[in-house]
């Protein structure tokens, strides 16, 4: 039987209208019995929306039946591993996958609050997306999610199946310090060591951005910008017009 829960019913008319019903999902959303809906239905309308239920609650128990009006003719179930099994196996953070996608972490995190959905460059985001991302995607390439976090609690705290989610984010940072570093982020930091070293080399490389963030706007979001990857979602934070040691300078 797969159960969907929805507000606004688009969801019943897409499982109405096809002649085939493809379902995909992942295999940690299977409830051992039917009678479990009763829990989970409001509990994730609840910590979702605040409602009691959602607006659209459909039950699809297979293909059309002879004498029946509707429903589709041939009905296929996908169930999705994608590293969830290896996930299981991880004891410390398999709590994870008991994750209802209600979004209430979400909707509690300031990160999330300020920079929005888009930051995150990927399906889930929030406290749940930089936790569980990284295990589905890969450490290496989605590491940087974790840190997108004051470590606050706030999304621990409001999760109502109770996953540990700001100490999942501590232990993937740990485990990214593990894995071998990638080689531009090595040079970047070595990068950055070297301008911090020599004032003048920061006081320069400074005054060269300032300049160069005026021309930034021709380029900005297109093939030869070259921080596009991080304008296509947000803005780069403006140098400011002047160094403090300018200013202090011009104190006399
Ligand atoms: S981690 Fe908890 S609060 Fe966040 S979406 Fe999943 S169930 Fe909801």
């Amino acid at each position: 039987m797969i159960s969907i829960t929805e507000n606004e019913g688009n969801a019943r008319l897409t499982a109405a209208l096809p002649q085939t019903m493809i379902t995909i999902i992942g295999i940690e959303k299977i409830l051992p019995r039917l009678e479990d809906l009763a829990l989970f239905l409001p509990m994730l309308a609840v910590m979702g929306t605040g409602q009691p239920l959602t607006c659209y609650n459909s039950l699809y128990g297979g293909p059309r039946q002879p004498g029946e009006a509707d429903g589709p003719e041939e009905f296929h179930v996908v169930m999705l591993d994608n590293q969830r099994t290896t996930l299981l196996a991880d004891a410390e953070q398999r709590d994870v996958l008991g994750c209802i996608r209600c979004g209430a972490c979400l909707n509690v995190c300031p990160i999330f609050c300020n920079v929005g959905g888009h930051s995150y460059g990927t399906v889930y985001g929030g406290p749940i997306g930089s936790v569980i991302t990284p295990h589905l995607r890969g450490l290496q390439d989605w590491k940087h999610l974790s840190y997108a976090s004051s470590l606050c609690g706030a999304c621990s705290e409001t999760c109502p199946v109770r996953i540990d989610l700001h100490h999942h984010l501590l232990q993937n940072r740990r485990n990214a310090s593990h894995a071998k570093p990638i080689m531009w982020q090595k040079l970047a930091f070595h990068l950055f060591a070297a301008l911090a070293n020599h004032p003048w080399l920061w006081s320069l490389t400074t005054k060269l951005g300032r300049l160069g963030q005026r021309f930034h706007g021709l380029i900005k979001g297109s093939a030869v910008d070259p921080a596009q990857a991080w304008t296509k979602t947000r803005e780069l934070p403006p140098i400011a017009r002047q160094s403090f040691h300018d200013w202090w300078k011009g104190r006399g």
